[in-house]
């Protein structure tokens, strides 16, 4: 687990989009701080930029104690969970949860062991031989949540993992993420534009619009004030 610390943290896109505009954030160990605001206020632009799947314009983000700005994904110790599930489809579900580690050299006994355990949690060990595409919806995001898991990151961050699930499975989820989130206690940032989402799921709630913060609390504070 670790800190995330956003220090005047700037985005202005080649074209000169200004898409975050000086956001500056603590987030505490173990914390599920939720971004919510309506579509294009800079939300995702924000993670992407924790995550470094985007450079960083101007401020810093520091995971750990450690400022990022110019550290690779692969070097961070961040796991993402992505609305698209972002799943191999050749491969196995077992496959998909084992690649990351396999990657960074995890002894097999190891990744075996963290996968089973992440699929216990999920209930996915029934479909851990199947490719994504027999897997439903709801199936797919847990696989793509095990993914996370079994790479034991300081930081999880999730760019609108529940959007593309009918309401029924979204409610599942979210129950899920929430059981997931008392059970390993990760420090988690999650991007919505769901406010049921954003009230249920977060302890630090951060209210967007237009490339800033607009309001951030508890979600209490934030939706008690008219
Ligand atoms: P949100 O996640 O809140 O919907 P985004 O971070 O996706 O917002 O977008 C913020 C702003 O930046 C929008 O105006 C969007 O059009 C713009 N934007 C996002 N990605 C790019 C990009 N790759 N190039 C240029 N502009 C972008
Ligand atoms: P999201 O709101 O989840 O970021 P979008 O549909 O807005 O999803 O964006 C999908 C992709 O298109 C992202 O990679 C984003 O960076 C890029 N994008 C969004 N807006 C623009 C834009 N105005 N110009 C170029 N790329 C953009």
């Amino acid at each position: 687990m670790a800190s995330v610390t956003l220090k005047d943290v700037r985005k202005v896109y080649a074209g000169g989009v200004e898409a975050v505009k000086g956001v500056s954030l603590d987030i505490d160990d173990g914390a599920f701080c939720v971004l919510v605001g309506p579509s294009g206020c800079g939300k995702s632009t924000l993670l992407r930029m924790v995550a470094g799947l985007e450079t960083i314009s101007g401020g810093t983000v520091d995971i750990g104690g450690r400022v990022v700005n110019a550290i690779e994904p692969s070097e961070r110790d961040i796991a993402m969970v992505f609305q698209n599930y972002a799943l191999y489809p050749h491969m196995s579900v077992y496959e998909n949860m084992a690649y990351g580690l396999k990657n960074r050299g995890t002894p097999k006994a190891e990744i075996e062991a963290r996968v089973g355990e992440a699929a216990r949690i999920l209930a996915i060990e029934p479909f851990l031989k199947r490719r994504p595409r027999e897997l439903s919806g709801g199936q797919r995001q847990r696989v793509a949540m095990g993914r996370a898991i079994v790479r034991k990151p300081q930081v999880f961050l999730f760019d609108e993992p529940l959007s593309n699930l009918d309401a029924k499975l979204r409610v599942q989820m979210r129950v899920e993420i929430k059981r997931l989130q008392r059970q390993l206690g990760v420090t988690s940032i999650y991007v919505t534009h769901d406010q049921v989402e954003a009230m249920t799921l977060s302890d630090k709630l951060v209210v967007m619009s237009g490339g800033q913060i607009e309001q951030v609390g508890t979600p209490t504070d934030v939706y008690r004030r008219p």
